[in-house]
């Protein structure tokens, strides 16, 4: 009989390390909640639009009923908006949930999976759920390299992993880029783009990755309404890929995945243009708010192309966790990535023009 339940590849999985409730850290602490900012997971300042409210509070009444499972209606704005056709369209649970359903669908155990190092924790984990092997790329200047990626890729590989823009380092790869990458990918290599902070992007660095997928059979591009949408708490991403690939992830997703008030909001949010412009001009400010008071201090960051920046506190391994701490003690929260083998960094995600100040005074008063 075997001493311990569950199998090993199960055991060996490091759980995930959200960022710290606020609710936690007062009680901790001994805090006012009122008074905590939080700039810890990369969420939208502004919180939930209006207009998914408003959408929200509609579509209580039909609570009682299980949510379409198919999620027509906001599949056909998805569709509408990405200029693709609906049945190319995965819903997820959170975009995730799109990763988790990737591994779940493409892989099984001791096939391999490449990602980069210090790229999002999700992608070891989704490998690790499915009993595959991880090939973790180093990075280049904390960024993905995407010719030792497309080398590492061996006889078992069956899916890759890119976050463009990269969390927790913000690293940004251009389109000529990725699509070089895409056409040296072997077709039966499933290459998910995972494209969270896509929003966030400078006009110039835009591109339609949607559109790749009707070049390329093996990419899955995902999307999420958690970052610059404002619906964090809710739950709602999704993927795009051409029908083979979306019929097996609809296949390993669960049917009632995404639930109704997140459907509801989700059309409301992507209809709001002015939500998203309001977001980016915020994220813009704050961004040029941060990296003055990071050189005023001396301080080495990653230049960031998303709604966060890593910024290296220390020159010690004790670094990240020491200034971690004297923030919390002032009431601000903000993300270590020891996890992540970055243990003399933070990461902050850029808050309201008066959270940002907060944090930088709280800082500046950690590091003296
Ligand atoms: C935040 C994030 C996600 C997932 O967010 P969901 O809330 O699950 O949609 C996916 N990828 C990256 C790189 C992220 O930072």
């Amino acid at each position: 009989m075997p001493k311990q339940f569950g199998p090993e590849y199960v055991r060996a999985i490091a759980p995930y390390q959200a960022g710290k409730p606020i609710a936690e850290v007062a009680r901790e602490f001994g805090l006012d909640e009122a008074s905590i900012v939080k700039l810890a997971s990369n969420e939208n300042p502004f919180g939930v639009p209006e207009s998914s409210k408003q959408a929200m509070a509609a579509a209580v009444a039909d609570l009682g009923r299980y949510p379409d499972a198919n999620g027509f209606e906001l599949k056909a704005a998805l569709a509408a908006r990405y200029d693709v056709p609906a049945d190319w369209i995965t819903l997820g649970n959170g975009s995730n949930d799109i990763l988790e359903i990737a591994a779940h669908a493409f892989v099984q155990g001791g096939q391999s999976v490449v990602y980069s190092q210090y790229s999002f924790a999700v992608y070891a984990l989704a490998t690790q759920g499915v009993g595959a092997r991880a090939i973790v790329v180093p990075a280049r200047d904390y960024g993905h390299d995407l010719d030792a990626m497309a080398a590492a890729i061996d006889a078992d590989t069956r899916l890759l992993f890119i976050a463009n823009p990269n969390n927790p380092t913000g690293t940004f790869i251009g389109a000529a880029a990725i699509e070089a990458f895409l056409q040296r990918v072997p077709s039966h290599v499933v290459v998910v783009l995972d494209e969270a902070y896509n929003e966030f992007l400078a006009p110039d660095d835009q591109f339609e990755s949607a559109q790749w997928v009707r070049k390329y059979p093996n990419l899955v591009v995902s999307r999420t309404f958690s970052k610059a949408y404002g619906l964090a708490g809710l739950r709602v991403g999704f993927a795009i890929a051409q029908p083979p690939l979306t019929d097996l992830m609809n296949r390993i997703r669960q049917p009632f995945n995404v639930n109704s008030l997140a459907q509801a909001a989700a059309i409301a949010a992507l209809n709001d243009r002015a939500f998203l412009e309001q977001g980016a001009r915020n994220n813009a400010a704050g961004y040029q708010q941060f990296v003055e008071a990071f050189d005023a201090l001396g301080l080495e960051y990653v230049p960031s192309h998303g709604n966060f920046v890593l910024v290296r506190v220390g020159a010690d391994d004790q670094a990240g966790a020491r200034v971690n701490l004297a923030l919390l003690k002032q009431g601000v929260i903000v993300r270590p990535v020891g996890n992540y083998g970055l243990p003399q960094w933070l990461r902050i995600s850029i808050g309201l023009p008066q959270e940002n100040a907060v944090f930088l005074a709280a800082l500046t008063t950690a590091l003296a």
